[in-house]
């Protein structure tokens, strides 16, 4: 019965009665319009136009196939129920014909229920198609169309502006990307713009530093030469002072009525040996040995004097300051440097070397066979004798020996021994020379004494040029402290006679001595080097004396540091030059006489008397001086001769330093 109805209800549905009476939406695309309520038609209340039209009836079509086929699915479940109901009814009548009322009513009873459960589907598919079905739908089919239209229209027009957001996206993503190249080209060019800014900067700075450096060297050098200029100034100053009282001096004596001694009076005008008390300076002496004379080698001897050498082919002519001739004798170049000599009783710093090849004669020109003595002795002799007639002076010996660079004491009470040279105090200038043994000194008998011992303490050696000369440098300084007078304060004069080693080539001693198959070859050849690197130490003094630099290389060598306050502004030094006619010394005779030439030309600046304070003790020392002992070193009592014995430095007493006023 229920399978029955349902296939009337389909059966009306599908006919066009039921289509007719079916809610607008599930109407075919035939062009029939359902009655409204109003019984007016749709195209009687809006005549639409055939565009809207065209896409109603498509969309009708779609609505239409899906009605179907939803239709189709319904028929088939409601197929399926029908033949349920069939089967059922069918066993319902074999129950109502086999089974007793009991069993059947209850069967009944249960068929009911499942009858009413198929009802119940029934009904709910029903409303479910009512609901499927978009005929349902409260709106009118022209409204949905309009919507529909409208929808469409705007869906356009997003589409619209969507596509035209769509081109403002590209064109601003081109300009994005522009900006970008932009910007990465500006990062690019800043880049390399500020590599170059740095790289100038570093370039101005490096420029800047090297000018700093310069800067700093000139100023360094020009410090140096306001320094010398001042030394040099003040160094005239008191020079003008010095000659200025000693005219005074004399002025008032030759009131008085009697004659100073001659020596008293100083050197005569125009003699040579005034230059060098009064210029205060470097001066070359040159003398040469006798022997047989060559042809190789001529001089021009007295003032300004000269030597023309002949070696290999080449003519050259040295100037010097004074030459002596082979027959000068010691008296003559004593001569020369005596006033030199004297001036340390003013206050002068003098320093007399000797330089030259071994065997050429510099210990016979400074020390000199006891019965033609040489300028040591002649110079101490001078001195002594001015002493007497001069005033009261205080004088102290002291003598060390370089032997391969190592300073020994010769007159050190006990054996030579080995010192430490080392710079004074910051400020006071000068080197010290740590445990040296100095001795004041009563009368010439004395001093002679102590330079004998002095001289058998000097270390030498046979070479393969000399078979005695000595292979050492030997330095002896005479501090002559004049005491304090009412004209004036005291003074401290210095003079360092300096016997040098020979200055031969080392290659040519070494050699020779290895052609002999000497067995102190190697200890020879050692002596040979140390003496001349030495020597060529003072060179480059020298050079840089000559040259004003602010750095004076003293401590290159023992030598050099020894000597440098003897070489230092206000000081005098004399170079006495030896040199050999013969043909075979040719080459060293050339070498000396270049040597000797650069320093010729040095420089030191006008000579300085030196003051010592009036408070100072008579024994001591200045700092500047290059032999200062130590304050602990032993000092023999005036009018006592010393002896070499341990005991002699026994009744010494401390003698402290002083420091140096000039
Ligand atoms: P050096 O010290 O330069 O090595 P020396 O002074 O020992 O040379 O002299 C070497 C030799 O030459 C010595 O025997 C010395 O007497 C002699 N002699 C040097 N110069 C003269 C001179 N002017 N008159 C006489 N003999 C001299
Ligand atoms: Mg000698």
């Amino acid at each position: 019965m229920v399978t029955g109805q349902l296939l009337a209800l389909l059966a009306w549905i599908r006919s066009p009665r039921g289509r007719q009476a079916l809610p607008q939406g599930t109407q075919p695309a035939s062009g029939l319009q359902p009655p409204t309520p109003a019984g007016v038609t749709a195209q009687e209340e809006s005549p639409s136009p055939l565009p809207r039209g065209e896409v109603q009836g498509q969309q009708l079509e779609e609505d239409q196939r899906a009605w179907q086929q939803l239709e189709e699915l319904i028929l088939g479940q409601l197929e399926e129920l029908k033949q349920q109901l069939d089967l059922q009814e069918e066993g319902l009548g074999r129950l109502h014909l086999g089974v007793g009322a009991t069993d059947s009513e209850k069967r009944v009873q249960h068929l009911t229920l499942e009858k009413e459960a198929l009802k119940q589907c029934l009904i709910f598919t029903g409303e479910l198609l009512k609901h499927c079905s978009p005929g349902f739908s409260t709106r009118a089919p022209q409204e949905e169309a309009e919507a529909l239209v409208e929808l469409q229209g705007q869906l356009r027009e997003a589409q619209n502006a969507t596509e035209a957001l769509q081109v403002q996206l590209g064109v601003q993503e081109v300009q994005l990307q522009g900006l970008r190249g932009a910007l990465r080209q500006l990062q690019q060019e800043t880049e390399q713009s500020c590599r170059r800014e740095l790289q100038q900067v570093h370039r101005q700075l490096a420029g800047l530093r090297a000018r700093m450096a310069s800067l700093r060297q000139g100023c360094g050098d020009l410090r140096g030469l306001v320094s010398t200029f001042t030394q040099s100034c003040q160094g005239s100053l008191n020079e003008a002072r010095g000659q200025v009282s000693w005219a005074l001096g004399a002025l008032s004596v030759s009131e008085a009525g009697p004659q100073l001694p001659e020596k008293q009076q100083g050197p005569p005008p125009g003699c040579p040996g005034r230059i060098l008390e009064l210029k205060g300076n470097i001066r070359v002496l040159c003398r040469l040995r006798p022997g047989t004379p060559s042809s190789l080698v001529s001089s021009e001897p007295g003032l300004d004097g000269s030597v023309t050498t002949c070696y290999r082919g080449h003519r050259r002519r040295f100037r010097l300051d004074w030459v002596f001739p082979p027959d000068a004798s010691q008296e003559e170049v004593f001569r020369e440097l005596e006033p030199a000599v004297l001036s340390c009783l003013r206050g002068y710093s003098v320093c007399i070397f000797t330089y030259g090849q071994t065997g050429t004669g510099k210990t016979y020109s400074m020390e000199g066979p006891p019965e033609d003595p040489g300028i040591a002795p002649r110079a101490l002799q001078s001195l002594f004798r001015e002493m007497r007639t001069g005033g009261q002076h205080q004088v102290t010996l002291s003598m060390v020996e370089i032997y391969n660079e190592a300073v020994r004491d010769l007159l050190a009470p006990g054996p030579p021994e080995r010192l430490a040279v080392r710079q004074g105090p910051a400020g006071q200038g000068g080197i010290q020379v740590a445990g040296l043994t100095y001795w004041d000194v009563p009368n010439l008998e004395t001093l002679h004494q102590m330079l004998s011992l002095g001289r058998s303490n000097r270390a030498t050696a046979a070479t393969a040029m000399n078979q005695h000369s000595s292979r050492s440098h030997a330095l002896v300084t005479l501090t002559l402290q004049a005491a304090s007078s009412t004209r004036g304060s005291g003074t401290t004069g210095t003079l360092h006679l300096v016997d040098l080693a020979g200055s031969e080539r080392a290659w040519k001693a070494g050699g020779v001595c290895r052609a002999r198959g000497d067995p102190d070859d190697a200890q020879r050849l050692r002596e040979a080097r140390t003496i001349n690197r030495s020597l060529l130490a003072l060179g480059g003094v020298m050079t840089a004396l000559r040259s004003r630099r602010a750095h004076v290389p003293f401590r290159d060598s023992q030598l050099t540091r020894l000597l440098q306050p003897a070489l230092g502004p206000g000081a005098t030094a004399v170079l006495l030059l030896q040199i050999s006619t013969r043909p075979e010394d040719l080459g060293e005779t050339v070498c000396s006489l270049k040597f000797a030439e650069r320093v010729g030309q040095v420089e030191l600046g006008p000579a300085r008397r030196r003051r010592a304070r009036r408070s100072g003790t008579p024994s001591s020392l200045s700092t500047d001086t290059p032999l200062t002992g130590t304050p602990c070193t032993p000092t023999p009592s005036p009018g006592s001769p010393p002896s070499p014995g341990p005991d002699s430095g026994s009744s010494s007493a401390l003698v402290p330093q002083e420091d140096l006023l000039s």
